[in-house]
């Protein structure tokens, strides 16, 4: 079995840990490691055939996305919304149309998926994550931390926990963490673990030839929102929306029939043209989430000061989305914990 030393180990390759990383490679600090669980990097940002089926929009009060995005010469896109919008409130009731404000700033997106920001974020340290490695236990050992994974041992003089509290505390810590703290972490719902996506890719963007704007919201139908989805440069064309979460208990064939039938009465024929299908539900991906399913539709309250502090004598730090005081939950909550937690591990020194 591997054991390897550094002096800074990152749990957990997604946003929040590689802007960690990323900070603390701009202040000078190289002998990092990144520990990852998943076969892949980005978390909860995750873009397959140009859909992100994780993370997506950001607003202009989501400054630290954008501090990013221009540190990493990334551009950003508005939402695309022009057209006539779908809203159905009743099955029985003809579809209703409306059309978005154009003087009501539409959400961004990143140009070439969420994961582009990901990828360039990990560049630099593209020899130093290493995937498939699950942190099981992290114990204070003399003047080190040692972390326990399936990989075998990493040894670290300061480590940052990014992984979603609720998700960090099935990990031992040795000593013990207090209980209140342990009782924070277990309490702190996991931003979107119980949302599921549904993305699909066609030839031609046919709703925008119809003067629609490819949006279509309505609670009681078996897709919740649907959006236009076509990448940046306008060369892949794409629709993607949640799943009514009363469709995840059925069979993917009868959901994804159900789905079909739903959006081919509002959108048009044209739906069942589709090039490529595909559906993401997080409450089955156990490193988002580990609960019996229960929806949350209001935005918790996140930012717990316990998540501030340090621990293990000022060797362990806990960062991600939901520890965030600001815009928790949310990519920019992600992005400002990392850059602080590198930013409090600096002062240390
Ligand atoms: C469907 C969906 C839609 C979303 N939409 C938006 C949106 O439009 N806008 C927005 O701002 N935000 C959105 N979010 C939230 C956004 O994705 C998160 O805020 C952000 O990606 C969180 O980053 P993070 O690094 O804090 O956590 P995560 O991305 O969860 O990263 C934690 C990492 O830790 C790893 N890990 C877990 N356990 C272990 C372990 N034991 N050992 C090692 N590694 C481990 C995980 O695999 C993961 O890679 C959405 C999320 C989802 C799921």
């Amino acid at each position: 079995m591997k054991q390897i030393t550094a002096t800074y180990i990152i749990v957990g390759a997604g946003l929040s840990g590689l802007t960690t990383a990323y900070a603390l490679h701009q202040q000078g600090e190289t002998d990092i490691i990144i520990l990852e669980a998943r076969d892949r990097i980005g978390g909860r940002i995750l873009t397959k055939d140009g859909i992100d089926f994780g993370a997506t929009w950001f607003q202009n009060h989501h400054e630290h996305v954008t501090t990013i995005l221009d540190h990493l010469h990334i551009k950003k896109f508005h939402q695309y919304s022009e057209g006539k919008s779908v809203l159905v409130y009743n099955s029985m009731a003809p579809a209703h149309y409306f059309e978005n404000d154009p003087s009501y700033p539409a959400a961004y997106r990143i140009a070439g998926g969420s994961l582009a920001m990901i990828q360039a974020l990990a560049t630099i340290h593209q020899e130093r994550i290493y995937t498939n490695t699950k942190v099981s236990h992290i114990e204070e050992i003399e003047n080190q931390i040692v972390l326990t994974t399936n990989q075998g041992e990493f040894k670290a003089a300061k480590v940052i926990v990014t992984v979603p509290p609720r998700i960090a505390s099935q990990i031992t810590f040795t000593p013990k963490l207090s209980n209140s703290l342990m009782k924070s972490m277990e309490n702190t719902h996991t931003w979107m673990s119980n949302a599921m996506k549904v993305g699909l890719t066609f030839k031609k963007p046919f709703w925008k030839a119809k003067q629609m704007s490819g949006t279509l919201i309505g609670q009681i139908g078996c897709v919740t929102e649907l959006y236009d989805h076509c990448c940046a440069k306008e060369e892949t064309f794409a629709l993607m929306g949640f799943v009514n979460e009363a469709l995840r208990d059925v069979s993917p064939e009868e959901r994804k029939s159900r789905i079909l039938e739903h959006l081919q009465k509002y959108l048009g024929n044209e739906v069942l043209e589709y090039l490529t299908y595909e559906e993401k539900d997080w409450s089955q991906d156990v490193f988002t989430n580990t609960d019996a399913v229960k929806s949350i539709y209001m935005s918790p309250r996140y930012g717990n000061p316990a998540f501030q502090e340090t621990y293990l004598n000022n060797k362990l730090l806990f960062s991600g989305a939901e520890t965030s005081p600001i815009h928790g939950g949310y990519m920019d909550g992600a992005i400002y914990s990392g850059f602080n937690a590198a930013k409090k591990f600096i002062a240390q020194d």
